[in-house]
């Protein structure tokens, strides 16, 4: 960011608004008027749309000494997306609502709208609107995705049948960990300013905390493939909570093996220096953004080797429970839990 700062107030709002507007292109075909009326308008067919909304409270999801402005602008976006991903479908347009203290400049915003701008771009999508209000305690950022289902019919929770293999897309638990690094590195510094930040080692968790990136990529294979999972859930709040959500909404059971959670090294090296399980991570840390879904077992053979799609588990009768098998074979009931058990054997 540069030095200037420029109130918002020498432009006012609809300055602001301006603003904003110059920053934005408009690319989707189906977008046909975005910024500066008083509604956007979208070509509307017969497919079906899907509609999500996630807003990010500041002090509650991000904290600014640590997150900066264009990665938060990326994230909310990012997030929503992780929703339209996970119903199959394909996000269009989103938009944004931002509440503002004068605590923030016009170059703060700017930077906020790179990120969102990033996002959009990478994920073929319009900023089309919003609001813009004050807000005397902090900063607010709700984010409203509008996106269309793949050929008419959207991948719910709710498809998962005994049998079905349980995949999962990426590596779990980095987010959660990178949130661990960049907690320490804000005490340190408040107890010694003068102290550089040491972030360089730990890039890939600090990465996956600041600035997630929505998993349209897998979805756009699993459509190239032919592959329609038959139940799907993007993972904000951990492993296990969304498994549990996907075997409820199914009226199934799921049966995880542990040996197969995906976990990058560095997030498993990390994790170890805090003295927290990995696995714990995997199952319990938040804000992944990567995809839980099911397939049948004749789809397997399609994707086996994909270097990003792992097979975590099975989908088992409801009367066989949620469970959990360890690496040494225990079966363990799978549950939501909190942060006091930490299990460092
Ligand atoms: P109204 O008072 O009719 O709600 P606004 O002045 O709030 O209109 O908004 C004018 C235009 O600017 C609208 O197209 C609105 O969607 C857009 N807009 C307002 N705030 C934002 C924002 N933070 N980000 C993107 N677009 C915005
Ligand atoms: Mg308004």
């Amino acid at each position: 960011m540069t030095d200037s700062r420029t109130e918002i107030g020498t432009i006012g709002e609809f300055g602001l608004i301006e603003r904003i507007k110059t920053l934005t292109t408009v690319t989707n075909k189906n977008t046909l008027l975005g910024i500066g009326d008083d509604a956007a308008e979208i070509l509307s067919s017969k497919e079906n749309m899907l509609v999500s909304a996630d807003m990010l409270v500041e002090g509650t999801h991000f904290d600014l000494t640590y997150m900066p402005l264009p990665h938060l602008g990326y994230k909310a976006i990012s997030i929503n997306v992780s929703d339209i991903a996970a119903m199959y479908g394909t996000p269009e347009q989103v938009l944004v609502s931002i509440g503002l203290s004068n605590r923030f400049s016009v170059e703060a915003i700017e930077a906020l709208y790179e990120g969102i701008n990033a996002a959009c771009k990478d994920f073929s999508i319009d900023l089309i609107g919003g609001d813009t209000v004050s807000s005397p305690s902090g900063l607010i950022i709700s984010v409203t995705v509008l996106g269309r289902t793949f050929n008419g019919t959207s991948v719910r929770r709710n498809g998962a049948k005994p049998n079905d293999i349980l995949c999962v897309t990426g590596d779990l638990g980095g987010s959660f960990i990178g949130l661990q690094v960049l907690e320490r590195e804000k005490q340190e510094f408040s107890a010694n300013p003068d102290m550089q930040p040491q972030l360089e080692k730990y890039q890939y968790p600090v990465q996956r905390q600041l600035r997630p990136v929505a998993r349209m990529d897998v979805v756009n294979k699993l459509r190239e493939l032919k592959i329609v999972p038959t139940a799907m859930i993007d993972i904000s709040d951990g492993l296990a909570s969304e498994a549990l959500h996907l075997a409820k909404a199914s009226g199934v059971g799921v049966r995880l093996m542990e040996e197969n959670f995906p976990i990058d090294n560095l997030v498993f090296e990390t994790a170890m220096e805090f003295k927290i399980d990995p696995t714990t991570c995997a199952l319990h840390g938040g804000e992944d953004y990567e995809l839980l879904f099911t397939i049948k077992q004749d789809d397997f053979k399609k994707i086996e080797k994909h270097p990003d799609i792992h097979f975590i588990g099975y989908i088992q009768p409801e009367n066989e429970g949620n469970i959990l098998i360890s690496k040494q074979k225990n079966v363990l009931p799978l549950e939501v839990r909190g942060w006091a058990h930490f299990d460092n054997t």
